[in-house]
């Protein structure tokens, strides 16, 4: 008798491999339509995951959209006050932007994973599996889970990835952050973004409930020294400088232009879905996950799951445009000649500023954006004309 053999077989319409935003999001889109959904993680939830924990207007749209609820049952601190600095130098400070929710990703990825839980998804966290990519099988725990499609959420270092395409991400274009976490309670104080604190990346320092995170981000191959550049940020903003940092890579810059192969499909960070501006990557996460949970929905309906990926690939088209034009408009922002143009813009262009401040509230796209920026700038213009 083989290994295969002797483990007890379960049947699902859909396995989910990763519950952070993006797994959680497929789960509970599929099994609020009846598909029979693993949900497998290899950590048992509440979990932390080093992150920001911006949640802006437009990854909060996308809650609402796929929990159908109004507002996450989770601390969260909300700010208007956005400040903005580029390169050291003040942008100035809008105080009446568009909402922006800030908390820790412990309270709120567990509480994304009980909604999944609550709509019928089978609890298979704290657990890890053998994936078999021939018969989109996961052995887990003795036991082997099959499904026609299987959704891999399992983010940036995504193992998944690694077995499909034999990295998980391009080590040229990937991104790094590093974040502390200060004790420095203090929800008065705007919610602070810098670009260039990193090369090619930004600064933060975002109020929660009971710390403020501070942190930064950029390509990791411009970025020899990064924890040298978080002490000089943490100098500058005048925060205590002993917390030890911790790091992450950040997949922007290099999104898979195929999201999976064969009946496997990628999701949120493990397809390389974060902003190269913004660092966003939770409404792109939470929006890829329900789609891909869409596609595998109609593929099914159809009785042909092996056009799931086919019709993911359709649907995620506006997210890959607009993390296309994020990317071009990264060069305006980060490349020498182009800098002062930006700064002057973002300084003294309200419709610019706008159309930043609604990007982030969901309410618009890049598109706009980079119209305005090619205005201003007439030899990239041509280029960017192109292209939207
Ligand atoms: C320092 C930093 C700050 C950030 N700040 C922000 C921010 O403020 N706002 C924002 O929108 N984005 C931010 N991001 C990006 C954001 O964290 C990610 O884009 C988001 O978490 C992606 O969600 P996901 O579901 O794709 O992956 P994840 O949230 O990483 O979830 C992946 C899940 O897969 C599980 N997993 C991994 N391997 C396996 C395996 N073999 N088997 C089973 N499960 C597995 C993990 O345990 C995890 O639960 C930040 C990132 C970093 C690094």
């Amino acid at each position: 008798m083989t290994a295969t053999a002797a483990r007890a077989e379960r049947q699902f319409d859909l396995i989910v491999i990763g519950a952070g935003p993006a797994g959680a999001a497929a789960a509970h889109v599929a099994a609020s339509q009846g598909l029979r959904t693993a949900l497998v993680d290899k950590r048992r939830f509440p979990r932390p995951k080093l992150c920001g924990g911006g949640i802006t207007g437009r990854a909060m749209s996308h809650y609402r959209d796929i929990f159908e609820q109004n507002q996450p049952n989770v601390p969260l601190v909300t700010c208007r006050d956005l400040s903005f600095f580029a390169f050291g130098q003040d942008l100035g400070t809008d105080h009446n932007a568009p909402p922006l929710h800030l908390g820790m990703r412990i309270t709120f990825d567990a509480h994304l994973v009980a909604l999944a839980l609550r709509a019928g998804a089978e609890d298979f966290t704290g657990q890890t599996g053998a994936l078999d990519t021939s018969a989109t099988a996961l052995d887990i725990a003795g036991m082997r889970l099959t499904a026609p499609v299987i959704i891999a959420a399992d983010g940036v270092n995504s193992p998944t990835a690694r077995q499909l395409f034999g990295s998980a991400f391009d080590r040229t274009k990937i991104g790094f952050a590093l974040e502390v976490e200060t004790p420095e309670i203090a929800p008065d104080k705007p919610l602070r973004i810098d670009f260039g604190a990193a090369e090619w990346g930004y600064g933060w320092r975002f109020p929660k409930t009971g710390s403020t995170t501070i942190g930064l981000g950029g390509v990791m191959s411009r970025n020899t020294d990064m924890k040298a550049a978080l002490a000089q940020y943490l100098d500058r903003l005048g925060a205590d400088p002993t917390q030890p940092p911790k790091g992450q890579f950040l997949p922007f810059g290099a999104f898979r232009k195929t999201p999976g192969r064969g009946q496997i499909l990628l999701a949120g960070d493990a397809a390389g879905l974060v902003d190269p501006i913004t660092g966003e990557g939770i409404a792109h996460a939470l929006h890829s996950g329900s789609l891909a949970a869409q596609a595998t929905i109609a593929a099914l309906k159809a009785g042909r799951p092996e056009t799931a990926l086919a019709l993911y690939q359709q649907k995620i088209r506006p997210i890959h445009r607009g993390l296309q034009h994020a990317g071009m408009l990264r060069q305006i922002i980060f490349r020498p000649q182009f800098r002062r143009t930006f700064i002057k813009s973002f300084q003294n262009s309200r419709t610019l500023r706008g159309e930043y401040l609604r990007l982030l509230a969901g309410q618009t796209e890049y598109a706009p954006i980079m119209r305005h920026m090619a205005l201003r700038l007439p030899g990239f213009g041509l280029k960017v004309l192109r292209e939207i």
